[in-house]
């Protein structure tokens, strides 16, 4: 099918347990010209994540090396390094496919500034005690690591000001939608339309 807009890239951050994953699945579900990246992380891998499916888990010297020209953008995230392959984004985009990306702030802005036209959508919880009873009921993050997360979070949350558009996932449900029709606008958007479809209908 070809498109009548140029495709973009939406990057969607939020806290840790927010439910940034939920969301993005339930978009590539419902939206069959959304692909998803997978980043590189040098984390181990938790259970129930499956290798250059959720991520490509690489050793750290590997993404040192990764780290010459193979990234749109990379960050050290609670201790942990993750970078998002370029090449990935630009074939998808060149081939009419928005790509959703979940990356963190530092990552976002990075993405931001080499592709401008990126959309930015930050998902924030109705509360912080949401969000803690979140992590906590989680299972897979303890201890230190709640802590780290925890901290972390409300700077992520100070930096949601910067973003384009803001969900509060207080019900997966209407999260989802909101999501799906901010992509459905943005496809709508004049400046990303292929042709100039305002002129040709109205001569
Ligand atoms: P997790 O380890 O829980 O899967 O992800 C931790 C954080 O890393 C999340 O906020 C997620 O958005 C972020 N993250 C995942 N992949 C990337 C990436 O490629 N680049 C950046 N900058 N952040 C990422």
């Amino acid at each position: 099918m070809s498109r009548l807009s140029h495709a973009f890239l939406i990057v969607v951050s939020g806290p840790s347990g927010v439910g940034k994953t939920t969301l993005v699945e339930r978009l590539l579900a419902s939206d069959r010209l959304v692909r998803r990246s997978i980043s590189a992380t040098t984390r181990t891998a938790r259970s129930g994540e499956v290798d250059g499916r959720d991520y490509f888990f690489i050793a750290r010297d590997r993404f040192e090396a990764m780290k010459n020209g193979e990234f749109a953008e990379w960050a050290d995230v609670h201790g942990a390094l993750y970078g998002t392959p370029k090449e990935f984004l630009q074939r998808e985009l060149d081939g009419g496919r928005d790509v959703v990306l979940n990356i963190d702030i530092q990552g976002a802005n990075q993405v931001k500034r080499s592709f401008p036209g990126a959309v930015m959508v930050f998902i924030l919880p109705p509360s912080f005690n949401d969000l803690e009873a979140r992590l906590q009921t989680r299972g897979d993050v303890s201890g230190e690591t709640l802590k780290v997360r925890l901290a972390n979070a409300r700077k992520e949350i100070a930096a949601g000001a910067t973003y384009d558009y803001l969900i509060v996932n207080d019900s997966v449900e209407r999260a989802s939608s909101e999501l799906a029709a901010i992509v459905t606008a943005e496809r709508c958007r004049r400046e990303r339309q292929a042709r100039d479809l305002v002129s040709e209908l109205s001569r």
